[in-house]
């Protein structure tokens, strides 16, 4: 068994089912962040404070979810303010000191498109568009925490430690396999059914956020908050404990 911390990272949240995601992550002694869009906040403000106060640590995720390289930088910036507001009231009725202002961009597009490689990109506007949205996130008082011994070097190399938003070093695909339940899209990756993403934590390569096998880093693991909790969360979750991942929360600076 692999025997790794794993940082657990739970984006879109927070849906219909959200406090059985809590409760049952409460019931394995597991502590997660997520990643919350704040439309859905809005929704289910009660359901964000019940998270607060078990321990749970709310993150920014958008207001609703765009790509952030198709929207005006103005725009960008309106969406991290307006779901960081709705968290600080959030955290306010909860009577709980936020720990950290966290981000993720919706889709992990930081501003050079979807499609991009990760990094830094050559194209002189695109860097400034991508830099706008760091700068504006440092000044707004986002940072990373500390999230200990992530050494895989394509993550470094790309810079993700340095930048002020929160990305991953693996994804389960797990919004691969709720696409073909939803609506019978097969993902052209292959992972459609449960099983793919399960076996797929065998996989070695870690370049490609594939596989939990490399023993020499811990990972911050991306999962989603979709409705629905017994058909791909449960699984996933009892998947990770399998495979040896000892979870916890990063340090908060
Ligand atoms: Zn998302």
């Amino acid at each position: 068994m692999v025997r790794k911390v794993g940082y657990l990272t739970i984006d879109d949240a927070p849906s219909a089912d959200f406090r059985n995601k809590v409760k049952h992550l409460l019931s394995k002694e597991i502590k997660a962040i997520f990643f919350c869009r704040g439309d859905f906040l809005v929704e289910r403000s009660e359901d964000a404070i019940f998270a607060i106060k078990q321990g749970f640590v709310l993150g920014n995720h958008s207001y609703d979810h765009p790509n952030f390289s198709e929207i005006p930088l103005k725009e960008c910036f309106n969406q991290i303010k307006q779901t960081d507001e709705i968290l600080e009231r959030i955290y306010e009725e909860a009577g709980i000191r936020r720990p950290a202002k966290l981000f993720r961009f919706p889709y992990g597009d930081k501003g050079s498109g979807l499609d991009a490689e990760l990094g830094w990109p050559d194209d002189k506007d695109k860097r400034l568009f991508m830099q706008g949205i760091q700068n504006y996130l440092k000044k707004q008082g986002y940072a990373q925490p500390v999230f200990e011994n992530i050494s895989y070097k394509w993550y470094n190399d790309a810079g993700l430690a340095k930048d002020f938003d929160v990305y991953w070093t693996y994804y389960s695909r797990d919004c691969e396999v709720a696409e073909y339940r939803e609506s019978g899209t097969k993902s052209p990756h292959g992972y459609y059914h449960l099983r793919t993403i399960i076996d797929r934590m065998d996989e070695d390569v870690p370049e490609g956020c594939c596989g939990l096998n490399f023993r020499g880093s811990s990972d911050i693991i991306l999962v989603h908050d979709y409705p629905g909790i017994e058909d791909i969360f449960v699984p996933l979750i009892r998947a990770f404990l399998n495979k040896g991942i000892y979870f916890k929360l990063p340090i908060f600076t």
